[in-house]
């Protein structure tokens, strides 16, 4: 039997395996029954397998029928967002959470590689398959290489992927070097006396001011702080103070926070600098003051000359694919980036078709998409580890 038809008969089960998933979405670090899931499959089909790294995360190790010092990791992700869905789809999920994302099809796909591998290890070396939780902002992939991810699995290299949908199937894209931003959060807390906004607000420091000098100056970061030919974003997206209650109350506290995103260590802490001093100012020219935190939620991904080709390698090896080596970095994150500050690996976006976008509520994987993934894998397999 062929790997196309163990894989066409593997198919259905697939298809039904992410979208169990699917119906039953779950935050970062609390995929509870979605690693459960995961872990008694992988049993199932005989791999070697180890729960409860990183949290919820999952790794399962297969060695080639073939001996041989070569080890790779493949990474998946598992987690779902606070979403409702409105897909319709018969198996949608019904309680506030949502694989928006397509997690479920990257796990699903990943499953269907490692059943097909287990059945017929004709390679030499070791393949781990690396199920990660919580890679939208809740810190999965740091938390797995914090449990000794690479101590416990070692991996000469590490590859991911992402679905991208609007994008045809069988396209593929990628870049070396630097392909999505490092994205961070900040959050600045301005403080004052607070006072009557009619009787006497020349007596108050006024916060109000204070954040609408901020970001007016937070504007000026990227067009003059930032080299022309580099890119990063700074975009506000919270705002909170006072009361709708109390209009003539001039708040003593008002909050103001957003996103950063960079591609450099360098882009990056200019924004950490830049976005504080800016705070800082805007506050002492109204007298008040500014309590400025911020974190990094992904460094910037940056991909490995040779593991980029042969990702797209194994993507043109694929009936029909297209490649396209020369992508647009993009400034979304991903946290499998700090996998790739410790080892060599690359990263690519796979078209999953029409489709709605990410993260919005009519989102769904395309399960057409499935086998185009699991046979992805396996001819990376074949060729970092080796034809029967
Ligand atoms: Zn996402
Ligand atoms: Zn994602």
């Amino acid at each position: 039997m062929t790997d196309a038809d163990r894989l066409a008969r593997h198919l259905p089960d697939l298809i039904a395996i992410r979208q169990d998933i699917h119906a039953h979405p779950e935050l970062g670090m609390e995929e509870v029954r979605t690693s459960a899931l995961v872990a008694a499959k992988l049993r199932e089909w005989g791999l070697e397998t180890t729960e409860g790294i990183g949290g919820p995360g999952v790794v399962a190790t297969l060695r080639g029928r073939r001996p041989g010092q070569g080890a790779i990791g493949l990474r998946a992700d598992m987690d779902a967002l606070a979403l409702t869905e409105q897909t319709g789809a018969a198996y949608a999920a019904s309680n506030g959470r949502m694989h928006a994302c397509g997690h479920d099809g990257h796990t699903a796909m990943l499953l269907g590689a490692a059943r097909m591998l287990a059945e017929a290890p004709d390679f030499a070396g070791t393949v781990h398959f690396i199920f990660q939780p919580a890679e939208e902002g809740r810190g999965g992939a740091l938390a797995m290489l914090k449990d000794g991810l690479f101590e416990r699995f070692p991996c000469d290299a590490v590859y991911g992927l992402h679905n991208m949908p609007g994008v045809p199937l069988g396209q593929f894209a990628l870049r070396p070097g630097p392909m999505m931003a490092g994205a961070g959060r900040w959050l600045v807390t301005f403080r004052g006396t607070g006072g009557h906004g009619g009787n006497s607000p020349h007596l108050a420091t006024d916060v109000a001011v204070a954040q609408a000098v901020f970001v007016q100056a937070l504007q000026g970061i990227v067009s003059r702080n930032v080299p022309a030919l580099d890119s990063v974003v700074v975009s506000v997206g919270y705002m909170a103070g006072g009361s709708r209650d109390s209009l003539n109350v001039m708040p003593s506290e008002l909050v103001v926070g957003g996103t950063m995103r960079a591609f450099t260590p360098d882009m990056q802490a200019l924004l950490e600098r830049r976005i504080a001093e800016v705070a800082q100012h805007s506050a002492a020219m109204q007298g008040t003051t500014a309590e400025v935190t911020m974190w990094w939620n992904t460094a910037p991904l940056h991909n490995h000359a040779r593991e980029t080709e042969v990702m797209a390698e194994a993507a043109r090896a694929l009936p029909g694919a297209a490649v396209d080596l020369g992508m647009r970095p993009v400034t979304g994150g991903e946290d499998f980036a700090y996998m790739l500050q410790q080892k060599p690996g690359a990263f690519i976006f796979m078209g999953n078709g029409e489709g709605h976008a990410l993260h919005t509520p009519l989102y769904d994987f395309n399960d057409a998409a499935l086998p185009l993934g699991v046979q992805f894998w396996l001819n990376l397999v074949k060729q970092e580890l080796g034809a029967a």
